[in-house]
Order: C-alpha cells, then structure tokens, then sequence
C-alpha cells in the first residue's frame, strides 16, 4: 500500500498477481504498513514489518563475499521491441566505477549526505541513492514520495533537516518545482548545500537557469543509461577542472572511449556534425555485462549498427564542439524519455493492442511541459461504431490507460488516446510516426515518403482537433 500524490494506491493485487506467476515458491512477502489503508491488508502472506525492524534494528550482517564478475542486479529497460531487456550488471567493476564516479564526478566525500530523489527502482535509485554514496563513505537520505507533497518546499526542508551536501534527480522535478511558489526555497537553511545534479533526459536551458539561480548553487547535467549504470558524459572533478556548458551533460568520462559516428559508415564526425553516440569496446566498468540469458540479443542489439565494427550504440543523437563538449540531441529509434523514464512506444502499443476492441494502434511521443515527452496513442477500432454512444469514448480510452497502467506502470500511459480509422503508412507498411508525432505537436511533417493513402494524416490532424 502506498500513497503516490495523495492517492493509495492498493499493492496487494499486484503482489498477488506477482505470486501467482512466479515459477518458484517465495517463502515471505514483507510490507511495511503505512496505515493508508489497513482494512485492505489482509493477504495471509503477509509479513509485518513493524516487529521485524524492531528484531534486527542494529544487527550486523556479514558481508558475501562474490567473485567480481558475478551478476549482482538485473534492471529491465525499455528498446524498440515490446520485450523489455534485463540489463544485467556485476559486481566489482560497478562498485570500481561507482566510487570512481563519487570523487570524480559527484565530488562526494566521507562523511557528507546525499540526496538522491529518484525512483529506486530505476537506474539513478540503485546507483546513487542505494550503492554508490554507501560505498563511498557517504549518508544517503531516502524520501518517498513527490516534491510536492505535503508542499513545494519539503525536499528544501530536507536539504536543511539533514544538512544535504549533494542532492541529485532529473529536470522533470525541478520543471514541477517550478511552478510552485519561489518563496518556499528561501525559507529553509540550504548554505549545506553544494551542488545539484541532473539527469536521465535532456536539460532544457530556461529550466537549468532557473533553478541555478533559485538555489545560488551549481546545476550540473550528466548524460547516462540503464546500460551503463553511472555517467558517460559529464564534467569531470578532481582531475582537471572544466567548466560547465549550457546545453551539454559536458565532456566523455574517465573510461568511456565515445564518439559520434556517421550512421551510415560508422566514420568518427568532425567537430560540430551530427552523429549517433556510440562507445568503443571494451566498455569501462559498471557497464552491463549482457542481457540476462540472452548473450546473442545484447550483441545484436547493442553491437550491429555499424557494419564490421565494434561499437556500443546508444541510440542517442549527439554533437560534439571543438572543445568535446557533448549535446544530446533525441533518440534514433522509437524510444521515448517520459519524466526521466525511457520507455518504448512499441510497448506500449502492445499493452493497448491487448484491448480487444483495439484493431491497430500506434504510439509517439509528443513534447510536453513538464515531463519532457509524453505518449500519444491513434487507435483503430475494431468495430468504430462502438464509441458512437455518450460517453463511449471516454469509457474506452479510461479502459486502454488502465490496460497501460496495469502492464506497464503509469508512467507509460498516454497523454491523449485518439480514435482514427486508419493510420498513415509508407506503401511497404511501415508507420509514419515521425508524421504522427509533427502532427500532433503542432508541427509540419514535412517532407514525407510515398504515403498509402493520404487521407490516413488528415484524419490523425482531425482527431487532435484540427490543429
Ligand atoms: P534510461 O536508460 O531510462 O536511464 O534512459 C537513458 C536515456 O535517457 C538516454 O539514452 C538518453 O536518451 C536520455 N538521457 C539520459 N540523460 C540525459 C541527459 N543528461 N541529457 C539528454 N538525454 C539524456
């Protein structure tokens, strides 16, 4: 049970769910009751966590000791295919790169406090609230919950209450902090505070300039993925001391031999040119080793975009400038980045074609506000007279977002659920989605490839209400 922006939200069906299609028997299920909603805790499974913390509050628990290539984690990411990947990362070279990553990047000492509000589910939360400051002598300071409740200013009472040195999270949450009132900064004792950092989606200028001047303290971007589990891209510390640039996460990281290349011929690009970002074998350590039990799908997934080469590809657009300053420019396949989270359309079209009054559906991602990207869902019907009745339409589209948010989370589900009677394909079949997503951010699509049936686009632009 838990409270997500003043709504409980039930666990219990998602565990039960959960256990029902485990392969192997799970012994215990501990939860920690918040008293949201205590008459709904009744699964017989169920261990209290209450007593349990009470039993082993200072215990000490030895350390395992591992060979330093064994897998310690896997954490599934998003690609273009609707099959997630486990990304699956060891130990010895991730704890090696964390540390190096805390002094050299982060500039976290022994004895300071980290802050690091992110999901710790996600990449971020393992990285750098879990093991990183822990290995490197550091406090870290958990908080669960949004920025905003109970007010704008509660992750500023934090800084103060436990004298935060370092707070890290992704531009998503300092846009939402923006819109709240700028006096609930001022009011709390932030002069512990050294640096903010950012990541997980791009760092929009008008955002960085706020919030570095509401806090009076150095904002600064770093460019990473689930894949490599600690920033490629950065301002180093401690090395040698670069500054900062508005518009680039900063320069390659120690270990990491990137470049941008030509799509085409894999050639590295001059200054200036556009390219995809890509790594170089071996990867430094703290990179994922493989997908888990599927060797072939890592290297055909991550090591095939460039004929008779070695090289990692991000599946990032990047440019570099004369001083190697990187900016990150969008994705290159169907991936989109929705408040930090990176997520694939073809996912969540899947979940949406799980409905079955859905015939076809594609997804985009449209500009957003807030959370950077958002998704927008076109569905063909299987039978377009059955959202002709009142309020057929909504009950349809609250029905397809519950089928994303039950498969996927409600991080994926879309912004805007449209109903078309066909969708704009090339001749050969394949989406237009760029098209879609021109159309639905208000843009032209310009120039397009031999499209099936034109009439397809005039219906997506009608369906977003004629913009
Ligand atoms: P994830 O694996 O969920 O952490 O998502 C990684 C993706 O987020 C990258 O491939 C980029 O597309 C995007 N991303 C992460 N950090 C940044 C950044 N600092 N600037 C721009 N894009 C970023």
């Amino acid at each position: 049970m838990r409270a997500r922006a003043g709504k409980v939200i039930d666990y219990t069906p998602l565990v039960d769910e959960a256990l029902s299609r485990a392969e192997f028997k799970v012994p215990q299920v501990l939860l920690i009751d918040r008293q949201l909603a205590p008459e709904r805790l009744q699964a017989s499974y169920l261990v209290a966590y209450e007593p349990l913390r009470e039993k082993f509050f200072d215990a000490h628990v030895p350390c395992e000791w591992l060979e330093s290539n064994e897998p310690s984690y896997t954490l599934y990411t998003s690609g273009t295919t609707g099959k997630p990947k486990g990304v699956q990362r060891d130990v010895g070279g991730y704890a090696v790169a964390l540390a190096a990553s805390m002094e050299h990047i982060f500039q976290g000492a022994p004895g300071d406090t980290m802050f690091t509000a992110s999901d710790i589910g996600w990449v971020v939360g393992h990285s750098y609230i879990i093991y990183a400051p822990l290995i490197a002598g550091l406090t870290t300071v958990m908080y669960e919950g949004t920025p905003i409740r109970p007010d704008g200013g509660i992750w500023w009472r934090l800084v103060e209450q436990y004298k935060i040195n370092l707070m890290f999270t992704a531009p998503t949450a300092i846009r939402v902090l923006r819109k709240q009132d700028a006096s609930l900064m001022e009011k709390y004792d932030l002069s512990s505070l050294r640096t903010l950092f950012l990541a997980g989606e791009p760092l929009d200028e008008p955002t960085a300039q706020w919030v570095q001047s509401a806090l009076k303290k150095p904002v600064i971007d770093n460019y990473w993925q689930t894949e490599t589990g600690w920033p490629m891209i950065a301002i180093p510390r401690g090395i040698e001391e670069l500054p900062s640039k508005l518009g680039s996460p900063g320069v390659p990281s120690m270990g990491f031999n990137l470049t941008l290349r030509n799509e085409v011929t894999g050639d590295v690009c001059a200054a200036g040119e556009k390219g995809v970002v890509a790594l170089d074998y071996p990867l430094p350590p703290g990179c994922m080793q493989t997908v888990w039990r599927d060797d072939q799908r890592f290297v055909d997934t991550y090591w095939q975009s460039v004929p008779d080469q070695l090289l990692y590809s991000t599946f990032d657009w990047g440019v570099q400038d004369e001083d190697g300053y990187v900016s990150i420019l969008g994705r290159t396949d169907d991936v989109i980045n929705v408040a930090g989270h990176r997520l694939g359309t073809r996912e969540i079209e899947e979940a949406l074609s799980s409905h079955p009054a859905v015939a076809e559906v594609a997804v985009v991602g449209i500009a957003d506000a807030v959370k950077g990207q958002a998704a927008a869902a076109f569905v063909v019907l299987r039978d377009p007279d059955r959202i002709n009745a009142p309020g057929a339409s909504e009950g349809l589209q609250a029905e397809l977002c519950h089928a994303v948010d039950s498969q996927l989370g409600a991080i994926a589900r879309p912004a805007r659920v449209c109903f078309v009677s066909m969708l704009p394909k090339t001749r050969s079949g394949k989406l237009l989605r760029r098209a879609i997503a021109a159309l639905a951010e208000g843009r032209d699509p310009g120039e397009l490839p031999t499209i099936e049936d034109p009439s397809a686009l005039m219906q997506v632009r009608e369906a977003l209400g004629g913009q």
